[in-house]
């Protein structure tokens, strides 16, 4: 363990990351590319290894097996983890996790930190969200009716991010007179079936369709009967900045391999780069990008100061916000200054720009964090 990881600046956690996990993240990275086209979800078994090397422990309290460091460290661990391992899925899914992790832990329930919080750190569990059904949650079709002192549960969730990959899903359901529940169900419980679920992009993140029918839930799986809202929105809080931070790692990657491709690369006998708007275009990579990223160690330093609002924080929706739109751009840039090569020549590209596109609806939609923001405006609440 080195003390650098202390050292927030310039590349220590990028060395933190590399000498921790290098060998590691190279082995999941090695059959991205070839995994993505056949749209198969990656090992399973690479989840367990990195919890084993510590990854997921590192930002978690010391009370439940972690290390304590803080969304500042973890935030920042996260990007350079998506920046390193060319298997942009698996990051997302340890994240899915690790933020899922971090809302029952802060529940102060002694039973889910046992049962829950401490196996997915260890890595004996993955979590992920059962929330979205293409529908508004007032007209949801899931449902927890009350069984006893439990809850039965039945419904859909349409889009789940690890969801073949996943041994518990945190569920929203409708729970009568327009209140919402959240409940924990898992993988092998009766009554749930999981089937692959397509999308343009994140082809080996095990995206699944999630089904219940008739699940019989003990009373300590329900988290809560009624303020499943507010419950969600602490969720989803958090989890925006992960997102981001998800966001500029793959951001860093994409101008890193753009670079080193524009170095070798020559036309009419001289180096591309030598060519202004080649140039110029990697500039504005960089620059929307360093950004980006500076925006969000800024939602990570406040987070781990406690200086943000756990149900909805401003700064950290815009930092999801802006990092989805450049994400998109530096796409469009890398086309243009890449030529053919961007299309045709590395798959990384398609896979990556496929992958980006998603952020623009996952974890709210634009144009709902916008007129939220826009809201809070015009009302001097920001
Ligand atoms: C890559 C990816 C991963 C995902 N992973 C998960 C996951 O793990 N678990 C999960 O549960 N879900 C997941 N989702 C689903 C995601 O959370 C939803 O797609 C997202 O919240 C948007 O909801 P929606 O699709 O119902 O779109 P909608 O909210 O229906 O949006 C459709 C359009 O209507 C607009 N709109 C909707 N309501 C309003 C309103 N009140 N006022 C004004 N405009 C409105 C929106 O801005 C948008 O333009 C994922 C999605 C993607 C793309």
């Amino acid at each position: 363990m080195t003390t650098r990881l202390h050292d927030l600046s310039g590349d220590a956690v990028g060395d933190f990351v590399r000498e921790r996990w290098g060998g590691l993240l190279e082995e999941i990275g090695a059959g991205a590319g070839e995994r993505y086209a056949a749209g198969e979800a990656f090992p399973r078994g690479f989840l367990a290894r990195a919890a084993r090397e510590g990854l997921h422990r590192l930002s978690m309290p010391k009370d439940v097996g972690g290390e304590g460091m803080g969304s500042n460290v973890w935030g920042r661990v996260l990007e350079e983890v998506t920046r390193q391992c060319d298997e942009a899925a698996f990051p997302l899914v340890v994240s899915m996790s690790t933020s899922i992790a971090f809302t029952l832990y802060q529940s102060g329930d002694a039973a889910l930190a046992e049962n829950y919080v401490r196996p997915l750190v260890a890595g004996e569990l993955t979590a992920t969200l059962g929330f979205t059904e293409d529908a508004d949650f007032w007209s949801w079709e899931t449902e927890l009716t009350r069984d006893g002192e439990g809850g039965v549960l039945s419904g859909r969730k349409s889009y789940v991010t690890g969801g073949l990959l996943s041994d518990v899903f945190l569920v929203y359901a409708g729970s009568g007179e327009g209140r919402l529940a959240a409940c924990l169900v898992r993988h092998d419980d009766p009554g749930v079936t999981l089937t692959p679920a397509n999308g343009i992009g994140f082809q080996s993140a095990g995206m699944a369709v999630l089904t219940m029918d008739g699940v019989r839930l003990a009373p300590e799986r329900i988290l809560t009967w009624t303020d499943g809202l507010d419950h969600s929105q602490l969720y989803l809080n958090e989890r925006r900045s992960m997102q981001a931070a998800w966001t500029v790692g793959r951001m860093r990657a994409l101008v890193d391999r753009c670079a080193a491709r524009l170095r070798t690369a020559t036309r009419q006998g001289r180096p591309v780069l030598d060519y202004p708007n080649v140039a110029a275009g990697l500039g504005r990579m960089h620059i929307v990008t360093d950004a980006a990223r500076t925006m969000t160690h800024d939602v990570l330093d406040r987070q781990a100061r406690g200086e943000t609002d756990l149900t909805y924080d401003a700064k950290i929706s815009a930092a999801k916000h802006f990092s989805a739109e450049q994400s998109m751009l530096i796409a469009h840039e890398a086309l243009r200054v890449l030529g053919g090569h961007a299309f045709y020549g590395d798959e990384f590209y398609g896979r990556y720009l496929r992958d980006c596109t998603g952020l623009i609806p996952a974890g709210g939609t634009q144009h709902s964090l916008e007129i939220t923001i826009g809201n809070m405006v015009a009302k001097h609440l920001i």
